[in-house]
């Protein structure tokens, strides 16, 4: 009989992960999450009669289970979940192990984005700026994944006086830990200008980096000065990684001389689009690796009625097609908003551009100028 694992008993160990990673990697006291979800693992073997692969303790478990694929666990996973994919990757929870934890009912990570989310829009309600403000702290958290000290502080400035948003910036960014150094020194990948990993003496990209393999060693990195400050991880899990492509979506429409609006109204979604005929699109992006825990996640309203639109999109950065090609299809078998259309970042893009009139086709060498920009 075949071991199987529920999604329910993937997500509480998950969450569990996200806490030991809070904490610096350190095992025990074992978070509750993390023991019940083990001891979940070892009963599913045990009733199933496989008993010669049990782990036989919670941190063989943790040090060899969860840095493996689920495929080489000797178990049944649920369809949705892809047999390559691991839940720690070198120590770290990996995508899916922080989007199954969402699943389980919110991690220590976005209560962290969200308790800035929360009060920088309180701030910003306040303020008679508060539109413009909200989405210049926004970007500039996309735009600044690392900071030196200096800019650090020239930020401070920038957000601090007539602003008030001086702390909240404090609250985004920590100092960059030692083992992010490699040779005394700390880099950025070229690709995200996030601060890279280090392993194996070796410096590789930051395993949420979705420009790049997991883990892959970079060639070409991006020297940066002694000190420097990084952005904490919830809020570059949720509004940083997810930004870019926000970002890159609102120049591409800027270029085409439409009216756009980043976060309008103070992130009731993240870009209204009005063309020339009035018509108005409601676009909301979401970069979440599985598609199946993207669905859970949108609950019964994904784009809100106000500022009003006409059609509404969720939108899914490019990238996600490469790591899995059947993405949209997959997605689609879950959809329950008629009113809500899902759709990759480019064939929103080409639909703009057609109802615009400009010609459909890109050519293959602005296209690549484009991306190596985002
Ligand atoms: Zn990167």
């Amino acid at each position: 009989m075949a071991v199987k694992l529920s999604m329910p008993v993937l997500e509480q160990i998950s969450a569990g992960l996200i806490q030991v990673s809070q904490r610096q990697g350190q095992l025990y006291p074992y978070p509750h999450n993390l023991q019940s979800g083990y001891d979940r693992v070892v009963l599913s073997f045990l009733l199933s009669e496989e008993t010669e692969q049990v782990p036989s303790n919670l941190p063989e478990f943790y040090q060899h289970w969860c840095e493996r694929p689920f495929g080489e666990w000797g178990v049944e996973v649920d369809a949705e979940v892809d047999l390559d994919n691991t839940l720690l990757f070198l120590g770290e929870p990996t995508e899916l192990a922080i989007e199954l934890a969402e699943a389980f009912g919110g991690s220590v990570l976005s209560q962290e984005q969200s308790r800035v989310a929360s009060a920088l829009l309180q701030r910003c309600r306040s303020h008679s700026q508060g539109v413009q403000l909200y989405t210049k702290f926004r970007r500039f958290i996309i735009e600044h994944p690392v900071l030196s000290d200096q800019e650090f502080l020239e930020a401070k400035g920038l957000f601090g006086l007539g602003v008030g948003l001086a702390d909240l910036l404090e609250e985004c960014y920590e100092p960059a830990p030692s083992c992010y150094q490699w040779q005394e020194n700390f880099y950025a990948c070229p690709y995200c200008h996030a601060l890279t990993s280090v392993a194996y003496e070796q410096v590789i990209a930051n395993p949420d980096c979705n420009r790049c393999p997991l883990g892959r060693r970079l060639k070409r990195k991006i020297k940066l000065p002694q000190a420097v400050l990084k952005l904490r991880r919830g809020i570059e899990r949720f509004w940083f990684y997810p930004g870019r492509a926000e970002v890159r979506l609102y120049e591409r429409f800027m270029e085409l001389g439409l009216e756009v609006e980043l976060y309008p109204s103070c992130d009731c979604y993240d870009l209204r689009v009005t063309f020339s005929d009035g018509e108005v699109w409601a676009i909301d992006l979401k970069d979440y690796s599985n598609p199946y825990l993207l669905v859970k996640r949108l609950g019964d309203e994904p784009i809100p009625c106000t500022p009003p639109w006409d059609l509404a999109y969720i939108v899914v950065p490019n990238e996600r097609k490469r790591d899995r090609p059947a993405y949209l299809k997959e997605l689609k078998t879950r959809w329950r908003w008629p009113n809500i259309k899902p759709m990759f970042d480019d064939a929103i893009f080409a639909l703009a551009k057609k109802k615009v009139g400009f010609p459909f086709e890109e050519t293959p060498q602005t296209k690549k100028g484009k991306e190596g920009r985002a």
